[in-house]
Order: C-alpha cells, then sequence, then structure tokens
C-alpha cells in the first residue's frame, strides 16, 4: 500500500484523493490551512511549508511526494527529495515558480514567447516599455496565479502606479498580447520517459481567473501538434514526472507560450468525465510509477468554473451528462469553489445542452463564448452524426 503525501490541501490535492482511491492509494497532505478542502478525503498536517519537524513527520508518513500548488518553497521540496521521491522535481518546481526562468527556457527550446524584458528597477521599468511599447503587462516574477500579482499598463502614464503596485519585488514585464484564443496542452510524463498529452483546450478567463474551457479545442489539428511538440520538449529538458499545463496565446496561427504550471491543471478538470482516463488518475500513475493511462477524449467536454459561490446542482445534474463538483470550500468572492463538466458525443449536441444550462441556471455570459466556438466546430469529435 502506497502512501502519497500532497503538499497542499486544496481542490486539487482533493481530486488526487477521489482519484487514487481506486488505486488502492493513501494520502497524506500538509497544508497551512486547518480547513483546507482536501482534509476532507485525507488525513492533514497544518504546518508551514517550511516548518522541518512537521516535514519530518509527513517524510515519515509517504513513500513519495506530489504538489497541488507550485509555490511551495523550493527549499522544502529540496529537502524532501534528499530524503524520498519528490515529483515533480524541485528543479521543475524552481523553473516554473519564476515567470522570468520559464520564459527563458521556453525561449532556449526554441518556442516563441510573448516579449518579454526583466524588471528589477523603475529605471529598467521606463526602458523596458519604450522597448515593448504599450499595452504591456508588468509581473512578479513569483508567486503570481490567477492574475494576481499583475499590473496593465496602457501607457507612460501608468509608469509610476505599476512601480508602486509591485515594485519592492523582482518583475517581468511582457508584451500585452492581442491573442485570438487562449490555450492550454495539459500532459502527463512517466517515470520512463513515456510523454502523452490530451487534446487540446481551449480556454476564456475572466478577471484573470478560468471561467470556460472546451476541449477537445475546435479547428486545432496543426496548432494541437506544435503545441504537444512544445510541451514534450519542455518535459524532457525537466525530467519532468507528473501532469502539466502548457498555457498558450495563439495569434494569427502562431503559439506563444505563457507559463507552464507543475501540476494537474484547471483547464484540465474536464479530463474527469471526458476523457479516458483523467489528469488526476494519470498524474497518480506517473508518480507511483505505474503504466499511463489514455489521454483520448471521449467526445468534447466544456467545463464551467464556480468561482466565488455554487450554483444551484440541479439544472447541471439533470443534464444526461452534467457532473457537479463541490469543493467542500466555503464561499468567497474571486475563490474557487467547485465546478461544472458537461460532455457530449457530438458538438451540437453539447452546445444545446449547454444553452439549455445557461437559460438554467442564469451564466449566459460565462458559456456564451463555448456556444459560439462550438458554432464553428470543425474537428473530427464535432463531425456529422453517422448517417445524418
Ligand atoms: P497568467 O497568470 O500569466 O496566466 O495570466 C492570467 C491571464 O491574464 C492569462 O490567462 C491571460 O488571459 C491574461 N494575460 C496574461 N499575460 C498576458 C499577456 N502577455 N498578454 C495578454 N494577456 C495576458
Amino acid at each position: 500500500m502506497m502512501t502519497v503525501g500532497i503538499l497542499g490541501g486544496g481542490q486539487l490535492a482533493r481530486m488526487l484523493a477521489i482519484a487514487g482511491a481506486p488505486l488502492g492509494l493513501r494520502f497524506r497532505v500538509l497544508d497551512v490551512a486547518p480547513d483546507a478542502c482536501a482534509a476532507q478525503f485525507a488525513p492533514l498536517i497544518v504546518a508551514d511549508y517550511h516548518d522541518t519537524v512537521a516535514l519530518e513527520r509527513f517524510a515519515a508518513e509517504v513513500d513519495v511526494v506530489t504538489f497541488d500548488f507550485e509555490n511551495v518553497p523550493a527549499d522544502s521540496a529540496q529537502w524532501l527529495s534528499e530524503r524520498l521521491p519528490v515529483y515533480p522535481n524541485p528543479h521543475a518546481l524552481a523553473v516554473a515558480q519564476d515567470r522570468l526562468e520559464e520564459k527563458n527556457l521556453f525561449l532556449e527550446l526554441g518556442m516563441a514567447t510573448p516579449e518579454f524584458r526583466a524588471v528589477d528597477s523603475l529605471e529598467d521599468l521606463q526602458r523596458a516599455c519604450t522597448e515593448i511599447g504599450f499595452p504591456c503587462i508588468l509581473k512578479t516574477r513569483r508567486l503570481g496565479y490567477d492574475g494576481k500579482g499583475q499590473y496593465r499598463l496602457h501607457g507612460t502614464a501608468d509608469i509610476a502606479d505599476a512601480w508602486a503596485a509591485l515594485g519592492r519585488v523582482p518583475l517581468i514585464l511582457e508584451a500585452f498580447v492581442a491573442f485570438d484564443r487562449e490555450l492550454s496542452v495539459v500532459a502527463v510524463r512517466g517515470q520512463d520517459g513515456e510523454f502523452r498529452a490530451y487534446p487540446l483546450t481551449q480556454n476564456w478567463h475572466t478577471d484573470g481567473v478560468l471561467s470556460l474551457s472546451l476541449a477537445p479545442a475546435p479547428q486545432s489539428e496543426e496548432v494541437a501538434a506544435l503545441a504537444f511538440e512544445c510541451a514534450q520538449l519542455l518535459a524532457d529538458r525537466l525530467e519532468y514526472v507528473g501532469v502539466f499545463a502548457l498555457e498558450l496565446f495563439e495569434r494569427d496561427g502562431q503559439l506563444l507560450a505563457n507559463e507552464m504550471a507543475p501540476r494537474v491543471h484547471n483547464s484540465g478538470h474536464w479530463t474527469i468525465e471526458g476523457a479516458d482516463c483523467s489528469q488526476f488518475s494519470n498524474h497518480l500513475r506517473a508518480v507511483v510509477g505505474l503504466p499511463l493511462g489514455s489521454t483520448s477524449a471521449r467526445g468534447v467536454s466544456a467545463m464551467l468554473n464556480w468561482v466565488g459561490e455554487l450554483p444551484e446542482r440541479a439544472p447541471v445534474l439533470k443534464q444526461a451528462r452534467g457532473y457537479f463538483h463541490d469543493y467542500g470550500k466555503s464561499p468567497r468572492a474571486g475563490r474557487k469553489v467547485g465546478h461544472a463538466t458537461l460532455t457530449a458525443a457530438y458538438a451540437d449536441v453539447l452546445a444545446e445542452n449547454l444553452a439549455e444550462l445557461a437559460a438554467a441556471i442564469d451564466r449566459q455570459a460565462q458559456i456564451a463564448p463555448a456556444l459560439a466556438a462550438l458554432g464553428l466546430a470543425n474537428t473530427a469529435a464535432t463531425e456529422p452524426r453517422p448517417g445524418s
């Protein structure tokens, strides 16, 4: 019986623990918050991630360590990796924790990125704005997530405010990309180097937070091949083990790499019901050294994030293939408290079901982009039904 230790006890750890049950896995979770929602499914150690006494206890109770969020202190990951297997490895985690290092690696691997500059002073920021032009976006190199630690600049008048808002830590300035679509590759690499990617996912964000995902992303065969190649290059270079997501902007058929998330990812939640083997199961298979599962999609899926509070669950559950996920968290503005996935064999059926749901739960604005994208869909999963 193997016990998997997870640093971070949020919804990702919770969904890992749920996915691990049929594999006979046990879990321990370490989190600073006593009400971490993964504790509803796995024993929780409440401690700071730097607390070596707690880490010692955690290490003694588990066989392998993984993460539910990327901002685990790199030295704690390193400390654990000197005692037991840690996946992904601390180097991969450290690269993904730093937007500048990450983008430099993308370039080194031949991937295109939005133009960027390191910013460590007000003078750097002024120079970088002149070189990159407006609009642009200033981000903290570390500890940013869901659009936090970001400031958009529209002209020189914004420089002072942007610096005042973020200027106490190392920063990166990026060109603001007027993208056609946001896409992500969720992929998994095993201990033996085997690589598998889920079909490309199209994503929509609201205020920097993921709102909606659609998979397989419509009209994506060529971009998907390029995106998978990038993801594999990255995973191989980092000797990555487990699931990760590569977030991309598509503009005029070109892909620009935005960032890498070294963990199971919100844009992969649709895989629970919409793929042969979910990202959570595949992550666990990778970290405990079991064969990877199929990443093929079962039809077409849309995933809706519930941010702030949950809607009524009945309208989702009434759908033939509607799945409701409640993370067991208390409602709070901006907090991810659950999600729903709708799957269908055909894009037109998914569109009909989504339209029905949008009316029933008053989420038209959240669902509308999927309806528009499905209307234009032209992928294998959206072929006319046999006989029609
Ligand atoms: P991030 O934390 O970098 O993933 O940013 C959150 C969201 O902000 C992204 O998913 C995009 O919607 C938007 N965003 C971030 N960086 C850029 C950029 N350079 N150009 C345009 N939009 C961006």
